[in-house]
């Protein structure tokens, strides 16, 4: 749909993060003008792309919540909604390990909640726990065993979003909303977007998007959490392995991840803002000592990358989504941290349900779909399929990055889709180019040059995750 100035928006979401995207998506659905606004410069720019990626199974939440409910049918919706937008995931099982008798009692504590979210657990003993994870401290005296599932939390955030574009739905990137501006039947953004319906998905910072309609109904503070990644070779687990959760959160975890690396982390510590994104010694040798007290083999060698993700913990202890006591046209989908990934699906489902029952009309879109094709991987063909590719498109003979073999074709085309790569981390976040053991050390310079030519413009102008994160200094 074409919009110019005077476009009335029928819904404008604030926050394009896995919340935001996939409401949209599913918004997308039907005959609706929608927009989505990120002051970030790319979709995912927030917790969605820096978190743990588990899919967890819905025992965990306190029964009765909002977010037990959006969680077990979440990690359901979860199933086909990866299948639909062809994005990776992976079933595997999950342990919640127990080193001493009280935390066993805490272990039963969490198959009786399971059992009161109706999800199915069961506990196993040491040599159950031993003979799935060998590499484990011999002193486990017993786990939850769960089955769960990982998925790639910003390869769906991207393809919600592609899916919500291909289906009309107009995101404006490098947006930041400062000011909102209420009328009777209408809002005004910033003084150039009109919108009927605002969704407040803004993350980490909700609470100050809820404050500029004069509503203080909650607080958000923002919790950092760490994390290291390991080489694929040093992968040494096949399930998610938690300790006993505390006050504190699930406290340090090991899981694969979809693309076969190790991930340890994460700890708690509230931060100023959701900039403080930077990892600190401390907080890496916390998360280090407590994973080792899992694997007492892991060594150091082998961290490819540190970095951080922020919580939006808020005032309360749950999810919320909720209409605005200020105006029944403003929609929080705040506080959504761990198992807001997990959730995410069912989030959406529940804000549509929401919006129907506050009067929206919604008239299914024709020519909408829920299908969205990754892009093809080079490295993931057969030798006959590859003969394929590269007679049709040669860039797929011309590998840029060597760590995760990425060719010059799954660059290009990150590029050219819809909410295309604009900077080297966008084509890093679409193709994975530049998260191998060089971590970009190699291709990034490859990337810039083929974002120069893609896009015309000159390499000077070619950023790092775009604003002023220019990557070459002009001489002077
Ligand atoms: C350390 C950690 C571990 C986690 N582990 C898991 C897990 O294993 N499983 C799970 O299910 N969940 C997990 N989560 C939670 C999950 O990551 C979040 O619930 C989810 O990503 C929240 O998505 P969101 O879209 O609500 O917020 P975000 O992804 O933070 O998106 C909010 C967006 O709003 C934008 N924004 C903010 N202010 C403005 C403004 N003024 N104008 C315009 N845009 C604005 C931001 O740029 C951002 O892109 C974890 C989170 C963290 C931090």
């Amino acid at each position: 749909m074409k919009t110019n100035k005077n476009t009335i928006y029928d819904i404008a979401i604030i926050g394009a993060g896995v919340s935001g995207c996939m409401i949209a998506r599913e918004m997308s659905m039907f005959d609706l003008n929608i927009c989505v606004l990120d002051k970030a410069y790319d979709v995912s720019s927030g917790a969605s792309k820096a978190n743990s990626a588990i899919v967890h199974a819905g025992y965990d939440p306190i029964p009765g919540t909002l977010k037990s409910k959006l969680n077990a049918r979440g990690a359901k919706l979860m199933k086909t909604a990866v299948k639909e937008l062809e994005v990776e995931y992976k079933v595997l099982p999950s342990l919640v390990l127990a080193y001493d008798e009280e935390q066993m009692n805490t272990v039963l504590a969490l198959k009786e909640r399971a059992d009161d979210n109706g999800v199915s657990v069961k506990t196993i003993s040491r040599e159950e726990v031993l003979t799935i994870e060998p590499m484990l401290n011999p002193d486990v005296v017993g786990a939850l065993y769960a089955d769960s599932a990982i998925v790639c939390p910003y390869g769906l955030t991207i393809a919600a979003a592609e899916n919500a574009a291909k289906n009309g739905v107009e995101f404006k990137l490098g947006y930041e909303v400062s000011r909102i501006e209420t009328h009777e039947s209408l809002f005004i953004i910033n003084d150039d977007i009109k919108t009927k319906y605002i969704i407040n998905a803004a993350g980490v910072n909700s609470a100050e998007i809820a404050s500029l309609i004069g509503d203080l109904s909650f607080s958000i503070t923002p919790r950092r959490g760490e994390y290291m990644i390991y080489d694929k070779q040093n992968l040494c687990v096949n399930s998610v392995l938690f300790t006993v959760p505390t006050k504190l959160g699930k406290g340090v975890l090991i899981t694969p991840s979809v693309s076969g690396n190790m991930l340890v982390g994460p700890n708690a510590q509230v931060v100023q803002s959701e900039c403080d994104i930077q990892t600190t010694s401390e907080g890496q040798n916390f998360v280090f000592e407590n994973a080792k007290r899992i694997i007492p083999s892991l060594t150091k060698r082998g961290i490819i990358r540190e970095f951080a993700g922020i919580r939006a913990t808020p005032s309360g202890d749950d999810f919320i989504i909720r209409f605005s006591e200020i105006s029944s046209k403003f929609l929080h989908v705040a506080g959504i941290e761990s198992p807001g990934l997990a959730s995410s699906p069912a989030v959406a489902e529940y804000v549509l349900e929401l919006l129907k029952n506050s009067g929206l009309r919604t008239i299914p879109k024709k020519s909408s779909t829920r299908y969205r094709k990754q892009i093809r991987k080079i490295s993931e063909a057969t030798a006959e399929e590859a003969a394929e590719m590269i007679a049709e498109n040669p860039l797929y003979s011309h590998v840029i990055c060597r760590c995760e073999t990425i060719s010059e074709a799954e660059i290009v085309e990150a590029i050219h889709r819809p909410i295309g790569a604009r900077s080297v981390d966008a084509v890093k976040f679409r193709t994975r180019a530049g998260m191998g053991r060089c971590q970009g050390g190699f291709c990034s310079p490859k990337v810039a040059e083929i974002l120069s030519r893609e896009l015309n413009i000159p390499l000077s102008e070619v950023t790092q995750f775009g604003g002023n994160s220019k990557i070459l200094c002009k001489k002077q």
